[in-house]
């Protein structure tokens, strides 16, 4: 009989409980950064961090232009995509120069991983809305990990970027999620405003709730899943122009600010 040596696997188990460590440095890599003129220096660090940090170079919010201090921004957030009109709703956007957010499940993006492609190019920001849409306080923690983790990969492998932002399904999250997702360099955002569209299923329906949500710093939630809520955008981005919105992906609300993995968005309206 031959006696294996136990497996070591406590190693990255101690960083996962760090949520409050990188909350504290609100970026795992500052820490590398500030103690050595190269990060060779510290190697096996370095390599351990970059992975649980996803990075802010290689953020998805490039579209995040607008000063949300001086102009009148909201966020219109898209979930449950990629989907079979998420093209039309990109070739909406790219009339209307408009940027938006996407939270995209892992079994659609390996469906339309180009749809996923072409989104991630045309500069919108992506974000992790899992793999197969659970409900993520029911799961035990390696569930929950695998939910999350998997999309970061496929996301990865269509559009190059690992996601930093991940939104729940149905909003459901609860401390344990949390402590995973800041784990993972994931912040949670939700919502302020919710178009129901998977309610109401109808255009003009659609269109006149999300107006009438319409507020400053307003973050909507939407699905670009269904075909009522696509052929609602036209009129929506008209008329939010009119009224003086400029619509941005959800980090702009932030002006500048960083997000903390693990933390929840908005919370009282990103005050
Ligand atoms: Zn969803």
């Amino acid at each position: 009989m031959r006696s294996w040596t136990p497996i070591v696997v406590a190693t990255t188990l101690a960083l996962a409980a760090g949520p409050a460590a990188m909350a504290a440095t609100g970026d795992a890599t500052t820490g590398t950064k500030a103690t050595g003129t190269k990060a060779t220096g510290t190697a096996a660090h370095a390599t351990v961090a970059g992975s649980t940090a996803t990075g802010a170079a290689a953020s998805f919010a490039a579209g995040a232009k607008v000063n949300c201090a001086k102009v009148k921004c909201i966020a219109l957030t898209f979930d449950d995509g990629p989907g079979r009109y998420t093209s039309k709703l990109l070739d909406v956007l790219r009339r209307h120069h408009t940027k938006v957010t996407f939270f995209l499940v892992g079994g659609q993006v390996v469906k339309y991983p180009s749809v996923a492609r072409k989104m991630a190019r045309a500069g919108h920001e992506i974000g992790d809305h899992t793999y197969d849409h659970p409900h993520l306080p029911s799961l035990p923690d390696d569930d929950i990990r695998d939910e999350l983790t998997r999309t970061q990969d496929v996301i990865e492998k269509a559009t190059g970027r690992s996601p930093d932002l991940m939104r729940p399904p149905y909003g459901d999250t609860d401390e344990r999620v949390g402590g995973i997702a800041a784990e993972l360099g994931l912040s949670q955002i939700l919502w302020n405003g919710s178009s129901r569209d998977w309610e109401l299923r109808d255009t003009a329906a659609i269109t006149k709730k999300v107006l009438g949500l319409a507020k400053r710093d307003r973050v909507v939630l939407m699905h670009d899943v269904w075909p009522e809520t696509v052929k609602a955008m036209p009129k929506i981005l008209t008329t939010l122009e009119k009224k003086g919105y400029h619509v941005v992906p959800v980090t702009a609300l932030l002006r500048g600010r960083s997000l903390t993995a693990g933390e929840l968005y908005p919370m009282g309206g990103w005050k």
